[in-house]
């Protein structure tokens, strides 16, 4: 039994995403905080496929002692693809930043992201097939004034993400990065502290979340690093963005 790891699953992309792996005939676990949502989600797989395992794991990803707890608690399970999809946002200008929310965001945009890739590609980078998808966004290359903390965490999971890519170019997994842009989700309503924001007033363009998880697929199917949302709102695949010095 092989199995794909989704954090974040229990709204928006990430869950999207796990009813797109499950057409596809994949085993599922599944990890957020709420764990009503995952058992929803977790129906909803059934109903495609029958088949299918899914386990749940709640996991606080801002505490690390729990970041560290889900990946051992995993060590039975053939993992062949995982997707650090978990994050939150924020906007506010720096001077005006509450702390206490960055803090938590940084614990799960990069710290969590850091932790579960590092030990997920030690595992994993001499096996055939194996997949590491890390979810970063269009401000990972913008600096999006009015949201630095933010743009500057997905900054890090890009480079991160695009290094470790290259670190592990001759090996057996692949690395890859997913960068939306503005996707129908909870996310602004979390980031900006407000209820059922209306995407279709308040923004000019934005996908679904069910796009955004087509676009996830199409990443996943091909041989290149970045899937990423163009100026223009379209889906693109690409290779290395950032430049990479060598030899140091
Ligand atoms: P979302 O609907 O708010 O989903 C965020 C997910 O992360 C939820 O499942 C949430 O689950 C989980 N999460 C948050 N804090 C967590 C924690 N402490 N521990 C464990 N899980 C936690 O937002 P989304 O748009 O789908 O976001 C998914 C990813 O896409 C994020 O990395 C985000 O930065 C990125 N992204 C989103 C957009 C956009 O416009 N929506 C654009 C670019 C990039 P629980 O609350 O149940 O724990």
């Amino acid at each position: 039994m092989k199995y794909t790891v989704i954090t974040g699953a229990s709204s928006g992309i990430g869950y999207e995403t796990a009813l797109a792996f499950a057409r596809k005939g994949k085993n599922l676990i599944l990890v957020a905080r709420r764990k009503e949502k995952l058992e929803e989600l977790r129906t909803q797989v059934i109903e495609i496929n029958q088949q299918l395992e899914v386990i749940i794991k709640v996991s606080d990803l801002s505490d690390t002692k729990q970041t560290y707890e889900l990946y051992d608690s995993l060590s039975e399970y053939e993992i062949e693809t995982w997707i650090n999809n978990a994050g939150l946002g924020d906007s506010s200008a720096v001077v005006d930043e509450d702390l206490a929310k960055i803090e938590n965001l940084l614990s799960v945009n990069v710290k969590a992201l850091t932790i579960l890739s590092t030990l997920y590609a030690r595992n994993y980078a001499d096996t055939d097939g194996a997949q590491l998808i890390n979810v970063s966004s269009g401000m990972g290359y913008v600096i999006a004034l009015g949201s630095v903390v933010y743009s500057a965490s997905k900054y890090y999971v890009s480079a991160f993400t695009e290094g470790l890519a290259q670190e592990l170019k001759d090996a057996k997994l692949n690395v890859k990065i997913l960068a939306p842009a503005v996707t129908e989700t909870e996310f602004i309503d979390r980031a900006n502290n407000v209820e059922n924001f209306d995407y279709q007033t308040g923004v000019s363009h934005f996908h679904t979340a069910v796009e955004m998880a087509e676009f996830m697929m199409a990443l996943y199917e091909s041989d290149k690093i970045i899937g990423i949302i163009d100026g223009k709102y379209e889906f693109s695949l690409r290779d290395q963005i950032y430049p990479v010095l060598k030899g140091l």
